[in-house]
């Protein structure tokens, strides 16, 4: 899906449901008839080659920002980009958990992208306590970051880092906490350990446009050139 110019029109600030289906209209005479026999071979089969774990931020587009196309990522968004823990008989946070499991041992992806983002309104809630309590849903789901927030306490309790420097590193954090639960599933460390699968941290910063690419060696967020 590339980036068109009929996306950079003005986003519709009122409830306007006709501005989606014009969308469709548009989808139809802009990509699906052009492009008919591209469309024509995907429906019967998807080989992608990624699972993208991104944050459901409406400004996070997998396919926008690796300007990739239809039938190369299988997705999974969820507030905050989480991954649940392993659990064999798991029953909570099923929907997360399945997507993983069916891109791996079922699609054989190559690769798997936990992907987070600067000013995450999911990293900010787990500060946001009273807010949450109209969220119970929410509430929960932010349980799969709590590490991550004590990790940012500690620092700023010991002055390792400063209130403003808090939703960046939080944000950060959370990737690296999130890849960790991801290389606590059985299948997955088994088939990096094999060279089969690498899985990666990003880190989008919105305003510079730029992706980070975590490097587990020099624990740092590297910029993709
Ligand atoms: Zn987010």
């Amino acid at each position: 899906m590339s980036s068109s110019s009929k996306n950079e029109k003005n986003i519709p600030e009122s409830i306007d449901y006709a501005h989606l289906f014009e969308g469709i209209r548009n989808f139809k005479a802009n990509e699906l008839i052009p492009r008919q026999e591209f469309f024509e071979a995907l429906a019967h089969q998807q080989n992608p080659h990624t699972l993208f774990i991104g944050c459901s931020d409406s400004r996070v587009i997998p396919n926008v920002v690796t300007q990739t196309i239809p039938g190369e990522l299988f997705v999974v968004r969820n507030i905050g980009n989480f991954v649940p823990h392993y659990l064999k008989k798991s029953e909570t946070f099923l929907a997360t958990s399945a997507v993983i499991e069916y891109a791996v041992l079922q699609l054989n992806v190559d690769n798997i992208v936990v992907c987070g983002h600067s000013n995450c309104g999911g990293c900010a809630a787990l500060y946001q306590e009273e807010e949450l309590k109209h969220l119970p849903h929410t509430k929960i789901w932010l349980q799969l970051a709590e590490p991550v927030k004590k990790i940012v306490e500690e620092k700023i309790a010991k002055k390792k880092i400063t209130l403003e420097e808090r939703s960046e590193y939080t944000e950060k954090m959370n990737v690296v906490e999130q890849l960790r639960h991801l290389m606590k599933y059985p299948y997955i460390r088994k088939r990096v350990r094999e060279g089969k699968l690498n899985v990666m941290g990003w880190y989008y910063n919105i305003e510079e446009g730029e992706i980070y690419n975590y490097d587990r060696k020099r624990r740092r967020f590297i910029r993709v050139e």
